[in-house]
């Protein structure tokens, strides 16, 4: 069988469900917010109702949703009081803007290595790269993987650091012994931009643990107003992050279909994962108790070395599965191989040759890494197989071709 990106038949002949899925439920909650007559949140009730809902569903305290998750991370940094001057430990491993929103608050962040089994941040790496200026950890959930949070808190508790979970992957995860990640005592921060778990097309939310860090979160997000002001007392300097209501009244409606979709994709993710292993092609993300319930935001994985042979060029492999149907992305680039990692605020005890040696994974998953979009985990048994069967297809073309 011929590829399909050189004229043969794809594996999918049937493309995979559609993502954003919507229905009857954002049709009438778009109606809805639109009959309130008031199309924002101070006299509306959209978005106060789906922060209460998204905050129970992750054990939280409450929640400030916000126009998108880049400033939710802004957000939460400055309410947890990182500021110019600081630094920030977050992964190589992940979406630019863990590093851009330290960077937009005048902080420093500070990349370091993640673990090669979950691909999330490594506490020994933290542990190694903390300095006298260090004030905070950026735990990336990779993928909906939870980080080890366990290891993270004790080492913030010695060295007094503050913990802002990345949740842009990780709507509906858990963690150990079925923890929440609102549970976990700091601020976490969500995407609802058109690719994730769940999308009002863009939007985010930061989860609060308490009424404290809720009020100040709700400061940064609303251009630094008091909840109630009338006389213009601006208290700390803010930005306007707040949500329109149409936006939470589709996220209502959305985070309605999170919990059965996560089980379809934690069934589907299971098969794929224990059959691409049989094969021996590709090695995926691995699980560990850390993900008690893992929503595969993405299913990730690496080329394998091929013993005796040049590795297949990643991005060729992608082209290939794209056509061959499969919704497949290069995994992210390392941070530091970034142009704007580099600009100001930027590192000044780490220079690119020191952040390549300390981070062989990053480094290895820019190169060989591969994700699937979770919408393919949202078909049948057969759907989630085809996904391996292209795998191996475009393989064995391509190692015939070397
Ligand atoms: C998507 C994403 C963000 C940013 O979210 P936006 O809503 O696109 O601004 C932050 N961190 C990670 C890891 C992401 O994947």
């Amino acid at each position: 069988m011929t590829l399909a990106i050189h004229g043969g038949t794809p594996v999918r002949q049937t493309p995979y469900p559609d993502w954003p899925q919507f229905g009857v439920e954002e049709e009438n909650a778009l109606l809805r917010s639109l009959h309130q007559g008031q199309w924002w949140r101070m006299q509306g009730r959209e978005n106060l109702d789906f922060e209460q809902a998204f905050a129970q569903l992750h054990g939280g305290h409450s929640a400030f949703a916000v126009s998108n998750g880049t400033v939710a991370l802004e957000i939460a940094l400055q309410a947890a009081g990182i500021g110019p001057g600081d630094e920030v430990i977050v992964p190589a491993f992940t979406f630019i803007s863990t590093s851009m929103a330290c960077q937009r608050i005048g902080a420093t962040a500070i990349a370091v290595d993640v673990l090669a089994d979950t691909l999330c941040i490594d506490p020994a790496a933290v542990l190694a790269c903390i300095g006298p200026r260090t004030r905070a950890i950026i735990a990336v959930h990779m993928a909906g993987h939870l980080c080890d949070m366990h290891s993270l808190a004790r080492i913030a508790d010695q060295h007094r650091l503050v913990i802002i979970q990345d949740a842009a992957h990780a709507h509906g995860a858990r963690g150990l012994g079925d923890t929440g990640i609102g549970e976990y005592g700091s601020l976490a921060c969500f995407s609802f931009q058109n690719f994730k778990l769940m999308t009002a097309g863009e939007g985010g939310l930061v989860l609060c643990p308490n009424e404290e860090l809720r009020e100040k979160v709700f400061l940064y997000g609303n251009v630094g107003r008091p909840l109630g002001d009338r006389s213009y007392q601006h208290t700390v300097v803010g930005t306007n992050a707040r949500l329109s209501e149409f936006s939470a009244a589709v996220l209502s409606a959305q985070l309605g279909r999170l919990e059965q979709q996560t089980r379809v994709r934690q069934h589907n993710a299971r098969l794929l994962g224990e059959t691409l292993v049989r094969q021996g092609l590709v090695t995926p993300q691995v699980r560990t108790a850390d993900a008690h319930t893992h929503p595969y935001y993405m299913f990730l994985f690496t080329l394998d070395d091929l013993p005796g042979q040049p590795p297949l060029d990643r991005n060729q492999v992608v082209d290939c599965l794209v056509a061959e149907g499969i919704p497949a992305f290069r995994a992210y680039q390392a941070l530091y191989r970034i142009p704007s990692y580099w600009q100001a605020p930027a590192p000044t005890r780490q220079n690119l040759e020191q952040c390549i040696a300390a981070c062989p994974v990053s480094e290895r998953m820019a190169q060989r890494g591969i994700w699937i979009h979770h919408r393919a985990l949202l078909g049948t048994e057969q759907d989630t197989l085809d996904i391996a069967a292209a795998i191996a297809k475009v393989h064995q073309h391509l190692v015939g071709a070397q």
